[in-house]
């Protein structure tokens, strides 16, 4: 008898009768080793929905969504039994319309313009660097801003000069008014008060003033080589003290011509000669009938707060100012013509007026005077989003907090990546992630509570093209750069309409066209007066659930005729009980 099945048979005997624990399974003799059944390769994660009307909280019919083994089995029986089971079978949940990015080769070290030497900025640096100031330019061939004054035409006398006065950078109007001024060009520039517009100016009329000969006895009777019209006395004065702290370092000498002062006075320092007059356009107007002085050689001529000279009727007057200088200095109204003539003005081979208005706001007025008196102007906006983000089509959706995530899944079919989707908090952040990536799509995600390693990785994954969508919080709001974002979707509304701005503003970057979507639930009423006006100011269609919204109608917390808080939702309101 062969001994060893004896001993194998023995032992079964022991094990049956005597209860004799089995010995371990060796691992060989696993059965289901190399087991390719697809039940049990892909194996099923519970969903789990408690709290939703499932029976243990999960959704049978959601789980097999997730598993394509009953549609792989009865396409296979279909495939040899001819069977039509196209009703039996589900669609694959690959996100089949979704069009996927292809990885790039993408050189993600790219340095940010920040560091870059002039030499090395490119085009696009350019235009991300105007736009992350918010400097808006039209009118073409205009010269790329200075990010430094070092970076300026200015003569470094005036360098020194900004240093003394303690201008550390150049505010964003200056950045870019300088270098066209120093081109000799036209302009008209748009930015709010306070945004340092005087300097912007000034500095440039300076450098232009220092290169022409000094006036002498003779010459000083054709007057001023430049002037500058102000719409008040004040404002004219301000004007002088800013330009004050500037020319002592050029050797310019300058005089106000206003109402309230001694107008001899003012007619004596005019005849010993002036580099710079500034004024107000009634009190110039009177000084040139009076013979105090003539704008003979004057060629150099700003309109400061041109809508405020509109607002109080000195149209007339300036256009009279305007008239009085010889008009043969006058540049060209074609377009070749007109720089060909800048630049002879440039490198002094012949003087040409050089006429520019700077203002808060720009009504027709002005564009009106702006036509008759400038030449091929360059124009710049600053700091005015709306006109920044035509560019961005946004769009606004008004839908329930349960109809989100559905409405979000429907609208990625057939979207271009990349794809940025906003939420408000962390942990939404997490929730949504999982679930696009659950079904199938390629999707990161970044928020305030994860390590800067993880954020990083998972922002220049998303540059790389690695994922098509990233999920986040408004960290991802300010500030970044990431080429080509198609789409940026604003599953939660922000509180705020600067976060708005920043949120759109990853779209539709370096001068492409961009795509903003954003949920709108009751609850973000909130915002609904400044998104109102926001998207009026950027040629957006306010959608009628917006516009007839009562929150649209007032900026939060004003008052109305019957003493209630407006524009805020009743919960925020505190309510004082009556004595
Ligand atoms: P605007 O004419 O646009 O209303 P101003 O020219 O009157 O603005 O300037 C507003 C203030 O900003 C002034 O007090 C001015 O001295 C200051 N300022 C201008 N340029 C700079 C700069 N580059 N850095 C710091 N302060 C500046
Ligand atoms: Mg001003």
């Amino acid at each position: 008898m062969d001994l060893d099945l004896f001993d194998a048979e023995l032992e079964l005997i022991k094990r049956h009768y005597l209860g004799m624990k089995a010995q371990r399974w060796n691992a060989d003799d696993d059965t289901m080793r190399g087991d390719n059944n697809p039940l049990y390769t892909k194996r099923l994660e519970p969903q789990l929905l408690f709290g939703r009307g499932y029976r243990a909280g999960i959704d049978v019919r959601e789980q097999r969504k997730n598993n394509s083994f009953y549609e792989e089995l009865i396409a296979k029986r279909a495939e040899y039994s001819g069977e039509d089971v196209s009703a039996f079978v589900q669609p694959s949940k690959e996100p089949l319309s979704f069009k996927q990015r292809d990885i790039e080769d993408k050189d993600i070290n790219k340095t940010h313009w920040t560091e870059k030497p002039v030499a090395e900025m490119t085009t696009r640096d350019w235009r991300i660097f105007r736009e992350d100031f918010q400097i808006f330019i039209r009118g073409g061939r205009v010269p790329v801003p200075m990010r430094v004054w070092s970076e300026g035409p200015l003569p470094w006398e005036l360098l020194e000069a900004v240093q003394k006065v303690g201008y550390a950078r150049p505010t964003p109007i200056q950045m870019q008014a300088i270098p066209i001024a120093c081109q000799c060009r036209d302009l008209i520039a748009v930015a709010e008060t306070g945004s340092g517009k005087t300097a912007a100016y000034i500095l440039p009329m300076l450098s232009y003033v220092k290169k022409l000969p000094k006036l002498d006895d003779t010459s000083a009777q054709d007057g001023p080589y430049g002037i500058v019209l102000a719409p008040s006395r004040e404002l004219v004065i301000q004007i002088e003290e800013e330009a004050r702290k500037f020319a002592a370092f050029c050797d310019c000498r300058m005089v106000s011509v206003v109402g309230g002062r001694d107008a001899e006075q003012q007619a004596f320092t005019l005849r010993q000669g002036v580099e710079i007059c500034m004024a107000t356009p009634g009190r110039l107007c009177d000084s040139l009938d009076k013979r105090h002085t003539v704008l003979n050689q004057c060629t150099y001529v700003v309109i400061d707060e041109a809508d405020k000279m509109v607002d109080l009727g000195f149209e007339d007057y300036v256009r009279r100012v305007l008239l009085a200088i010889p008009a043969s200095n006058m540049k060209a109204d074609k377009e070749d013509d007109a720089e060909k003539q800048e630049e002879d003005a440039k490198v002094g081979k012949r003087k040409y007026r050089i006429t520019q208005m700077f203002s808060a706001t720009m009504p027709p007025a002005i564009e009106r005077m702006a036509r008759s008196f400038l030449r091929c102007p360059a124009i710049i906006n600053v700091g005015d989003p709306g006109q920044a983000k035509k560019d961005i089509e946004q769009q606004l959706e008004f839908i329930s907090e349960a109809k989100k995530k559905k409405r979000l899944e429907e609208m990625l079919v057939g979207a271009e990546p990349p794809i940025i989707v906003f939420v408000n908090q962390k942990k939404a952040v997490d929730v949504l992630s999982k679930s696009l990536d659950n079904n199938g799509y390629r999707v990161c995600s970044i928020h305030g509570g994860k390590s800067q390693e993880q954020r990083e990785w998972a922002m220049n994954s998303f540059k790389e093209g690695r994922y098509d969508i990233l999920v986040a919080t408004d960290v991802a709001g300010r500030g970044l750069d990431i080429e080509g974002v198609q789409r940026v979707i604003n599953f939660d509304m922000p509180k705020t309409i600067e976060d708005y701005t920043h949120r759109i503003g990853r779209t539709g970057r370096a001068g492409l066209k961009g795509l903003a979507i954003s949920f709108v639930t009751p609850e973000d009423s909130e915002i609904f007066y400044d998104l109102t006006n926001f998207l009026k100011s950027s040629n957006q269609v306010v959608p009628p659930e917006l516009a007839s919204h009562p929150a649209s109608k007032f900026k939060p917390g004003t008052v109305n005729e019957h003493g209630q808080v407006m524009g805020r939702k009743l919960v925020d309101q505190v309510v004082f009980a009556k004595k």
